[in-house]
This record gives C-alpha cells, structure tokens and sequence, in this order.
C-alpha cells in the first residue's frame, strides 16, 4: 500500500519544488508530524544546486559539488519519510479553506497550506557554448564559483547591480576581470559603479555582447562583437560569469499573490504571503540574498509560520 492510500483528502500543506527552500520545508514538515507532500516538476530535486559545479559556501560541505549536495538534501529529506512525487503543477486555486494544486498528468492535490517554493532561475545568454561549459567555466553565480577561478582571468556578463557586484566581488579574487556590456552605459547603482572603477584589474568592453563560448573540456576563450563597429575579437579567459538577471518560476502564481515589479513574492522573513495558508520560500520570495543556506532558512521559517498560524486558528 503506497503513503497515499493513507493520505488525508485534504493535506497540511503542499510543497511545491524541491530545492533547498522546498526540502528544508519537508524536512520541518515531516518532523512536524504534518500531512504533505512535496511536488516537484524535474526529473531530481535539488533546484538550481544541481547546476552549480562546486559548493564552497554551505555550512558543514566544504568544497561539496553541487550534484552530490543536492542529491544529499534529497536523501535527508527521504530519510525522514517525506513524500515525493515527480509533477509538474500547472494550475494552483485558493478555495478558501484550502488549496487545490492541479498537475500536469491530471492529478488533483488539496491542502490548507502551499509553500510555493519553485525557485528563479538565470536568465540564459543563448549563445553557442554556453550550455556545453555550463559548470566548466560558464557559471550564473560568482559567490557560488568564484574560489574557483582564484588567480585566473575571467568575464563578468552584464551592467546591473549583479554584474557590477559580481565583478567587484571576483576582483578580489582573480588576477583579471573583464565585464562585457552591450551598451556604454551601466543599469547599477553609481555607488557599485564608482567601487568597480576603483579596481584596477577589472576592465570594461563596452557596447559589447558575447557571441561564443569555447575551449576544449573548460572554458578558455569567448568571441566578443562590439556591436556599434560590428567588430568580433577573441578574448582568452577561464570563466564566464552570466549576470543578466534572474527570472523567478512565478508564472503559476501570477494573479494569485502579491509580487514585486520583477516577479519576486512578497514575503517577509516568516515567509507569509499576502495569501492566507500560501508561502513563499527560497529564491521565489523577494529578498537580498539569495543563496543555498538562505533558501534553506526560508524552509524551516516557512513550516514554522504555517504551524504558528494554524494553531492561532
Ligand atoms: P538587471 O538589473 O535586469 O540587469 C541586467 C543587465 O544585463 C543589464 O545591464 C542588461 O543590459 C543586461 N542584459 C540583459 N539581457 C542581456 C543579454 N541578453 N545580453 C547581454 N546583456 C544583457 O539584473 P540584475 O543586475 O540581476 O538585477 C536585478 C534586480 O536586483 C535589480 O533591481 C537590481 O537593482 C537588484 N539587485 C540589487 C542589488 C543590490 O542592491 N545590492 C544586487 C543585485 C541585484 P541593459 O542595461 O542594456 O538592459
């Protein structure tokens, strides 16, 4: 007899994605004692970690790979019982007293509680080589990579705050940065702007896209097109760091809870919607930080809140 012979028609609370926010929601949950169940759309939990080459910045896994992390959250969290099921949710309803999740295969799941924990994801360069060296030298996250690349010359891509603190933050470490821009002038704040040009080892291209990304089994150079003379060079680095925005996976939440003007959820730190008995949790909910162990919190805070709530019922 599988767990959902068992299970209540209508649940504690549903989890949906299974990054760190989501497992570290199950985790809380099932020692909670609660009724749940965790969905998740991709073929392995683990959310965006599983992408990401090394982990140097997780209490307790040093120099973990990302893969391994994941799978390990993963077999904590199954370790303690929680119940997975491999789905995609495409259609959530608040009908008041509960939540009805509605999957792709036809499947109906009813809580009182959600916890929208489906992460962000970067927004992609589209360019030939980008996914072939994702995680050998192309990287979306310079806090996560950058030990990795110490000494080495690498290329931030973009002219927000990320790219600008990104590139910052990497001059520390590397011998050379370049940030190649399309246009000649930065998004970020003039503060980060003023810091950046302070460094003497971080170089602007501007008015300057990528086009290519290659080398043999690592990144070792990118073709760059300086779009305003419609010129292409060659430049040679180890890395390429991609900072042009993150989009968060809300699409399914849209015109159920309140977000930000760039599709984040609002949410405090107890992870309270505007929604009664729906969550936000991870990279999902607007905040400052947005990393593995903060992803992590927002899990356990958000079980917390939801049993606080319920027994305020
Ligand atoms: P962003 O502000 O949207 O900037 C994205 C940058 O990437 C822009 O410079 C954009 O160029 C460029 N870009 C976009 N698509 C591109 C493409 N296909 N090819 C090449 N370049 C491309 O994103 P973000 O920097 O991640 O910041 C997101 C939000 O978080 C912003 O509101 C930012 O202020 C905030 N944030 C705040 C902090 C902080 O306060 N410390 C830190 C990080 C982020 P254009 O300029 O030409 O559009």
């Amino acid at each position: 007899m599988g767990w959902r012979d068992n299970m209540k028609e209508i649940l504690d609370v549903i989890i949906i994605g299974a990054g760190p926010a989501g497992l570290s929601a199950a985790v809380y949950a099932a020692r909670g004692g609660l009724d749940f169940v965790v969905l998740e759309q991709t073929y392995a939990s683990g959310g965006q970690v599983l992408n990401t080459s090394e982990v140097d910045n997780y209490l307790g896994f040093h120099n973990m790979n990302g893969f391994e992390l994941g799978m390990k959250f993963h077999e904590h969290a199954q370790a303690l019982g929680c119940p997975f099921e491999n789905k995609k949710v495409i259609l959530l309803k608040d009908m008041g007293d509960f939540k009805e999740a509605e999957c792709e295969d036809g499947s109906v799941y009813k809580a009182r509680n959600v916890i929208l924990a489906m992460g962000a994801s970067p927004v992609r360069l589209n360019v030939e080589g980008e996914e072939a060296f994702r995680g050998k030298g192309v990287s979306y996250c310079a806090t996560c990579d950058g030990n990795f690349f110490r000494q080495k010359t690498v290329a931030v891509v973009g002219g927000g705050d990320t790219a600008l603190e990104d590139a910052i933050y990497l001059s520390r470490i590397c011998q050379k940065v370049y940030v190649i821009h399309r246009r000649d002038a930065f998004r970020g704040a003039k503060s980060l702007e003023d810091k950046l040009f302070s460094c003497e080892n971080i170089e602007v291209i501007w008015d300057s896209v990528v086009e290519e990304i290659h080398g043999e089994n690592t990144v070792e150079g990118i073709t760059v097109r300086n779009v305003k003379m419609d010129m292409a060079g060659e430049l040679k680095v180890d890395g390429v760091f991609v900072a042009i925005g993150t989009k968060p996976l809300t699409e399914l939440v849209k015109n159920l809870v309140e977000m930000d003007e760039y599709g984040y959820i609002i949410a405090g730190e107890n992870c309270m919607t505007n929604v009664s008995g729906i969550f936000a949790a991870g990279d999902i909910r607007k905040k400052e930080f947005r990393q593995i162990i903060t992803a992590a919190a927002d899990g356990a805070n958000a079980i917390n809140s939801l049993i606080s709530s319920e027994n305020d019922k």
